[in-house]
């Protein structure tokens, strides 16, 4: 069995806790790994890959140019950084993580006459060296994006789960994470993007339908 193997199982087994019908996407992300280890996963199927680093999805966007690939950004977003992420134009920038920083990225992309698909992260743990909107926050933030930014095509949310060892905490953190995407699925949000190596069954368990799993898939 591959590792990719091993995880859809795992996934697989988590999903059907929740429903039958619940469905989840894998992120894989590649940011601990080389183009060579994204193509022996492309190779057992795997289409869909993040990164944290815009320097490493320039390289790597490039260097796979003519795999059909569907990338994803997931890091700290520094505004000195944005013109050369929307030139890359990944699939989903899943770290939008301020009205500031989705404001900058506003002016660009009007600038550009270009459109990102993005999710709304959330700092659901409430932990200062994580990058996120405050829970109480997110639903007007949401929708202030959703009016002021037409050029930013808000798909959901994500987050980081608490970074602790006791499971009723990060539980608590996805759970909020999961409570805010119920409250804005009539304003079009589809995604809810919860789950790491370490907890990723635990975010299915609470709604999460998309993991982004990184260590477990790439050893
Ligand atoms: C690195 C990273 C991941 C994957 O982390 P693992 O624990 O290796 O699975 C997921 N999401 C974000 C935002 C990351 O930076």
């Amino acid at each position: 069995m591959s590792p990719l193997d091993l995880v859809m199982e795992r996934i697989e087994q988590a999903r059907l806790r929740v429903d039958a019908h619940h469905i989840v996407k894998l992120v894989a992300v590649s940011k601990y790994s080389n183009s060579e280890d994204v193509k022996k996963l492309y190779a057992y199927g795997q289409r869909a890959f993040g990164e944290n680093r815009v320097q490493d999805l320039e390289e790597k966007c490039g260097q796979l140019a003519e795999y059909p690939l569907e990338w994803h950004f997931m890091g700290n977003l520094q505004t000195n950084k944005i013109n050369k992420l929307i030139d890359l134009a990944p699939d989903l920038v899943q770290s939008i993580s301020s009205l500031e920083l989705a404001q900058e990225m506003q002016k660009r992309l009007e600038g550009k006459n270009a459109f990102l698909e993005g999710l709304l992260q959330i700092n659901s743990a409430r932990e200062a060296t994580k990058g996120g909107v405050d829970p109480d926050e997110a639903i007007a933030c949401y929708q202030q994006i959703r009016q002021e930014c037409p050029n930013i095509i808000l798909q959901g949310v994500m987050t980081i789960g608490a970074h602790v060892e006791e499971r009723e905490v990060i539980k608590q953190s996805f759970e909020i994470t999961h409570a805010l995407f119920e409250t804005l699925r009539p304003s079009g949000a589809h995604i809810c993007s919860m789950g790491m190596s370490s907890d990723f069954e635990l975010a299915i368990e609470c709604g999460s339908n998309m993991v982004r799993l990184g260590s477990v898939l790439f050893k």
